[in-house]
């Protein structure tokens, strides 16, 4: 028999999740004579209420639904974000910025760190940080758009994402999903209806007893994973061993302090704590491992070390690293909490979200859903997580703390091979591979394997083409032009203004 259209999409959850869902869906396939999409959300549940930082690729999520860039920062109240500032996590004292973008300049077809390794060799002292315009810009809490276009600027290497409101994100996006037909159901699931043979899901009943039937179910309920993980059994891989944090408690507060484009993560010694500066109040949150640390003392050193007055109580959150063993199984697929959480060091599960929608459009099935299309989308989620984990425990394994049980612990945390293989490579040669066009590029390794002090051993040798002064003035120029255009660029708040973001 000859396999049928889908004709209804239901998703489950009205977090980050299930907007971002719902907007992409309806904005790719809403035209499709006959297909419904339904989104059931329970106010009285709630959503998880952080996840405000996020990084470059979502600036493509949002011109794929329409959004006017300056509409967008004015209802989240966002600000823009060139990079993390990492704070004390080498050492206590010492702090660098990974930042978007690239560094510095190829030359004679090598990459640019060969050069700053001879640099160094050559005397001059200069940190990596200071060949980005991201990490320069960004400290002087300047901004401006990329321009991809004009190579011989420093800001053709810009890249930019955005810092902003979760709530107010899910809220716009309701907007423009409803505009764009969604319907949306107010309710709690109690029940998952499925196929007596086939197990797939068929159905949904609500507290109010009501059903809503549907053919592909898109699971975006939260930490509970109500369909995939309750309801069809679908394992947990858990990543704990690598990455130990399992807890975290979110604070917002008062405006104070800097005003930079960038998400600052301070090391503490139980885990880390974020700043996530947004247009009308800074985000703050303190990850933890409870292993090594109480809820309580956790909250306290969260609370002393804030940069305005405290906006709401402290918000505690639980969650173990690691993601199901199929987002997709039968006919649900998993997006955002439901599928699983790598702690937010990296700001990536907004990512991981918008990701998964992508794939699942490229892949949309029909009633036949096959099994060859349906493991190809697990295996790239698989692989994503995978290459988000390996980069995360290279920013605890990579340390040279020691002044508590945690960081003696996270220091001598074996890498996974993928990861082992890289600091390897860097080490001996100053070489990075992006495998398989994997999330974080070389720029994003460099930054944080070098700053975090893994040192190159060599370089290249074609960086010896250039002779030592050649060599220096190069350096010397490529810093002078990153600052200069720096410097002319108009400070994020008047950005912003001027063009009626805020
Ligand atoms: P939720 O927000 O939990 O939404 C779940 C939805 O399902 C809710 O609408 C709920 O009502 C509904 N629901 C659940 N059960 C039922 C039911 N039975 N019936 C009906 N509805 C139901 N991500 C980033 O990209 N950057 C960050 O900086 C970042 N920081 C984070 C910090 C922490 C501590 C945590 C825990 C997460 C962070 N995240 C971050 C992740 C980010 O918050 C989530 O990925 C994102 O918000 C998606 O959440 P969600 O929509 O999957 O789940």
């Amino acid at each position: 028999m000859k396999n049928s259209p889908i004709r209804k999409v239901v998703i489950v959850g009205g977090g980050t999740a299930g907007w971002m869902a719902a907007a992409g869906l309806s904005r790719v396939l809403g035209a499709l004579p006959g297909l419904s999409i339904t989104l059931i959300e329970s106010e009285a549940i709630g959503t998880v209420g952080v996840g405000e930082a996020t990084i470059p690729q979502i600036t493509a999520f949002n011109r794929l639904i329409g959004l006017d860039e300056m509409a967008f920062m004015r209802e989240t109240r966002a600000t823009y974000k060139l990079g993390i500032e990492f704070v004390d996590w080498l050492r206590p004292g010492h702090s660098y910025v990974h930042p978007f973008g690239s560094f510095g300049l190829d030359m004679l077809g090598i990459e640019f760190q060969h050069f700053w390794l001879r640099g160094r060799e050559l005397g001059d002292t200069a940190a990596i940080d200071s060949y980005s315009i991201a990490a320069v810009a960004g400290k002087s809490g300047k901004f401006t758009w990329p321009q991809p276009d004009n190579r011989k600027s420093p800001l053709s290497k810009l890249s930019y994402a955005f810092q902003f409101d979760a709530g107010r994100y899910a809220k716009f996006l309701r907007g423009l999903s409803e505009q764009a037909g969604v319907r949306r159901v107010e309710g709690r699931v109690v029940e998952v209806l499925q196929h007596p043979e086939s197990g797939f899901v068929t159905g949904l009943k609500l507290d109010d007893q009501t059903e809503v039937e549907g053919e592909l179910f898109i699971d975006c309920s939260g930490f509970r994973s109500l369909l995939l993980g309750q309801t069809l059994g679908v394992p947990f891989n858990d990543w704990s061993r690598w990455l130990p944090c399992d807890s975290a408690v979110a604070i917002p507060c008062e405006l104070g302090g800097a005003n930079e484009p960038l998400t600052r993560s301070t090391a503490r010694s139980a885990g880390w704590q974020w700043r996530i500066p947004l247009q009308h109040r800074i985000g703050n949150g303190h990850v933890f491992s409870s292993a090594h640390m109480d809820g309580e003392a956790a909250t306290d050193m969260l609370l002393a070390n804030l940069d305005g007055k405290p906006l709401a109580e402290p918000n505690r959150l639980s969650f173990t690293a690691g993601h199901r063993a199929r987002a997709w199984e039968k006919n649900v697929v998993a997006l955002g909490l439901a599928g699983g959480f790598l702690e937010p060091l990296e700001s990536t599960s907004i990512h991981l979200v918008q990701s998964g929608i992508a794939r699942l459009l490229s892949l949309f099935p029909d009633s036949g859903f096959s099994e060859v299309e349906i493991g190809r989308y697990n295996d790239e989620t698989e692989r994503e997580y995978v290459d988000i984990r390996d980069f995360l425990l290279l920013h605890y394994s990579a340390t040279e703390r020691d002044d508590s049980e945690f960081w003696r612990y996270c220091r001598n945390l074996e890498p996974t091979d993928g990861l082992a293989e890289k600091i390897e490579m860097f080490r001996s040669s100053g070489r990075i591979f992006r495998e398989h066009n994997e999330l974080f590029t070389e720029a994003s390794w460099l930054s944080v394997m070098l700053s975090q002090g893994i040192s190159p051993q060599r370089y290249h040798p074609a960086a010896r083409l250039l002779d030592d002064a050649e060599t220096l003035a190069r350096l010397g120029n490529i810093r002078g032009a990153i600052r200069n255009t720096a410097d002319q660029l108009p400070s994020q708040s008047d950005f912003l203004s001027e063009r009626g973001g805020t």
